[in-house]
């Protein structure tokens, strides 16, 4: 089969379906929740098998059931008035599918850890259209899989979550117009002793990033409402010379970012980006004057990094799939590739001072892996967790019909 065709299930059944078509005629599977992955772009042969219209979100006490098919943006919008939230991403429109299989980082990354480290359980049409339910006493073996090992391993219908109590936010957003190294090095001090309830994300971005405004910034949320502990949290970073702190109390699903849509039928494909991403289990000055060095260097460049740490570190490395447990900044860096601006001769420099900076990664984060790249499947993983996702995709999906993804070969 040449074509793409496209199924909009409603029910779980209408998976199960799907999956014993695609087996039955021999179909590749392409997967969709919120369409933010590599493999959601674009049109590929076989059977698009989008989730959409499984999107719904129900409570009980705690524990909040929510579709494949849901984004964050209104699971959060589902929860605020019960006063419970999931520690998701930064972003609305992204999906809980995708983000939570391969891990999660978000705002309360800190306080609460990854997004799967709040998931107890979920539903997964398997490779031969079955439906389990998994969790740590049920199909153990796939429950640990999907949490960190990304759509290898089934069609997950339903994911379940133990949401916490969070009466509010504080959000501290600090301009920088100042000097990023002296920016970053305090804030790599502040975190290295700070209360879990803080987390910080640091952007430098150009002005053509649809996803944030141009400049630098360091934004800041403390899970909780006591903004003099946030306040008193930052104030090294506040009295740097040319940061300027804004401090507001938003609900926590008006931080979640927007993202621009492009025109009805006009699917926008993200431009190239020559870099990568990396967990790092400490942020030292080399590592930092060559992420300033980057930034300055690539003009269409953006440098990102993320506060790890707290409860992030807390959790078993064996407990799930997701690597590097003991990383305390999460770095990405990259230059866009734009045709006229970046020649053969600029990708190259480019690509080398990514290659220098990524050297002390312990892992790359899969979920911002903005290809596919087989050869890098390995150094997602820890070695034994690599082997272990291995053998359960034996078990549950031999024929590897799940593959577009980072592939774990059965
Ligand atoms: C604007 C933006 C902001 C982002 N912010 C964050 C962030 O703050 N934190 C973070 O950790 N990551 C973030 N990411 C990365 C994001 O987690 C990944 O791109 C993720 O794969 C997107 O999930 P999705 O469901 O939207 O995408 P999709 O393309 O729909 O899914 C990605 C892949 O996941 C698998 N998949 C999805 N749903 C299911 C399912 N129900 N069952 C089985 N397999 C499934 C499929 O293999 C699919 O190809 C961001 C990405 C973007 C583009």
């Amino acid at each position: 089969m040449t074509e793409s065709v496209v199924i909009r299930p409603a029910a779980i059944e209408e998976v199960a379906a799907a999956v014993r078509r695609a087996n039955n005629e021999s179909l590749p599977v392409t997967v969709v929740a919120g369409g933010h992955g590599p493999w959601s772009h674009g049109t590929a042969p076989g059977l698009r098998i989008e989730l959409a219209e499984i999107a719904d979100i129900t409570v009980e006490g705690t524990t909040v059931h929510v579709g494949g098919g849901a984004v964050w943006g209104d699971v959060a919008a589902a929860l605020a008035p019960l006063g419970l939230t999931i520690s998701s991403g930064d972003t609305a429109t992204v999906g809980v599918g995708g983000l939570s299989l391969g891990g999660g980082i978000g705002w309360m990354v800190r306080a609460w850890g990854l997004a799967i480290d709040q998931l107890i359980g979920a539903q997964v049409v398997t490779a031969t259209g079955d439906v389990v339910e998994v969790s740590a006493t049920e199909n153990a073996d796939l429950f640990w899989a999907l949490r960190g090992g990304g759509g290898n391993f089934g069609i997950v219908t339903r994911f379940d979550f133990a949401a916490h109590a969070l009466d509010g936010i504080v959000f501290a957003e600090n301009a920088l117009a100042a000097d990023p190294v002296v920016v970053l090095r305090t804030a790599r001090d502040v975190m290295r002793d700070a209360p879990r309830e803080l987390t910080v994300t640091y952007m430098d971005v150009p002005a053509m990033d649809p996803s944030a405004p141009a400049g630098a910034s360091l934004s800041a949320v403390w899970a909780g409402t006591d903004a003099d502990r946030l306040r008193e949290a930052l104030a090294p970073i506040s009295e740097i010379d040319g940061v300027s702190t804004a401090i507001t109390t938003p609900a926590y699903r008006d931080i979640l970012m927007v993202p621009p849509t492009p025109p009805e039928g006009e699917e926008q494909l993200p431009p190239g980006f020559i870099g990568g991403n990396g967990l790092f289990a400490r942020l030292d000055d080399d590592l930092i004057d060559r992420l300033v060095a980057f930034r300055t260097s690539y003009p269409a460049s953006v440098v990102f990094l993320r506060s790890l740490g707290g409860a992030f570190g807390e959790i078993e490395q064996e407990s799930t799939a997701f690597p590097a447990r003991e990383a305390t900044w999460f770095v990405m860096a990259g230059a866009f590739d734009i045709p006229g601006l970046v020649d053969d001769d600029a990708r190259a420099r480019i690509l080398a001072d990514w290659k220098q900076i990524e050297q002390g990664r312990i892992a790359e984060y899969g979920n911002f892996a903005p290809t596919e790249r087989p050869e890098a499947v390995p150094g997602m993983f820890t070695s034994e967790a690599h082997a272990r996702l291995t053998e359960i995709k034996r078990a549950w999906d031999p024929e590897n019909l799940f593959r577009r993804n980072h592939n774990i070969a059965p």
